[in-house]
């Protein structure tokens, strides 16, 4: 184990083991970047390579320290994220967290606190916060997680010191599934559907999501120009369940994102659903540009108003109406 066995991000490993080694950690740290790209895992690794009993400016994964942070059972290490059955991070749990930065270290060496995700910290929670930041407990590190700053108080943000980190590169991504015991051509598949993100791979994988999305490139992709009745069985298929739905928006972003890439580049490697790429050659020769991009502009509040329970099914209707319109 150590450094060397995580996938991508190499410059911001870089920059962190220098400042483990060098003594220089910052007293807090700001991970942005998108979701499953590796963020907790590298701030899991950096608590580690603090308090690993080789000691240097790396982890073994098998000393006690190593081990006991591994399975969230260090003292000195507390991963802070959400409650069961809650939907933000509460002040409660700062203050707790702040009572806990306050001890004594166990190891004698940093404490370290993770949040995940804090673009869940509420409001309150993110002030009492601040307190934290401004006046840091001696030797302690805290990590934010997020996918965006943008729900984090300007103060929070500017008091944290940002590293971001890019989605993994195809290939990685790749790799990494060829090495967890998948087959090369699904491992490729799964990569370029993931984006980027090794955690959405292993989850579009364990969720049939990959047949979900063959079913739904059929469904939508056999419409043809004029068949209103077909898109509304379609609507109905589709919009049975709300997380489902959800999830069929999300796919149905990248697949419009793919006709227009297709249409303009006409490059297969290019596309998020390379597997689908019949269907896309055909449907982005015939289906007018402006059209593809209004569509790819009605996911978003598609998706928002499915999020606010509006009437699922009509909400799919219209964007299908929207892609069989004659003309
Ligand atoms: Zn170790």
């Amino acid at each position: 184990m150590g450094f060397s066995n995580i996938v991508g991000h190499t410059r911001q490993l870089e920059s962190l083991r220098a400042a483990l080694v060098g003594g220089r950690l910052h007293h807090a740290y700001l991970f942005l970047g998108p979701e499953g790209i590796g963020k907790q895992t590298i701030a899991m690794a950096l608590a580690q390579a603090i308090h690993c009993a080789a000691g240097n400016g790396d982890f073994c994964g098998s000393c006690d320290a190593c081990v006991r942070i591994q399975s969230g059972n260090h003292p000195d290490v507390r991963l802070v994220g959400l409650l069961e059955k809650k939907k933000e991070i509460v002040i409660d749990q700062v203050r707790q967290l702040e009572r806990e930065l306050a001890y004594r270290s166990f190891s004698g060496k940093p404490k370290m606190a993770i949040i995940d995700p804090a673009t869940l910290l509420n409001a309150p929670a993110q002030n009492a916060l601040l307190k934290t930041l401004e006046e840091p407990p001696e030797q302690s590190i805290l990590v934010l997680i997020a996918s965006s700053g943008g729900p984090l108080l300007p103060t929070v943000r500017s008091r944290c010191l940002s590293l971001t980190f890019g989605p993994l590169p195809r290939d990685a991504v790749a790799e990494a599934l060829i090495a967890r015991g998948k087959a090369p051509d699904e491992a490729t598949l799964l990569a370029a559907l993931s984006i980027g993100s090794l955690g959405a791979a292993m989850m579009i994988e364990s969720e049939g999501w990959l047949e979900k999305r063959r079913n739904w490139g059929e469904i939508i992709g056999a419409l043809e120009p004029g068949d209103y009745r077909g898109a509304m069985a379609a609507a109905e298929t589709i919009a049975g369940d709300r997380v489902e739905t959800l999830k069929f928006l999300e796919w149905a972003g990248s697949w419009y994102r793919d006709l227009m890439v297709y249409a303009v580049t006409r490059d297969a490697d290019k596309l998020a659903n390379p597997d689908l790429i019949e269907r896309i050659e055909t449907l982005s020769a015939k289906t007018p540009f402006d059209r593809l991009l209004w569509l790819f502009s009605q996911i978003g509040e598609a998706a928002g108003q499915v999020q606010r329970n509006v009437n699922r099914r009509m909400i799919i209707e219209k964007l299908l109406f929207g892609a069989v319109k004659a003309g």
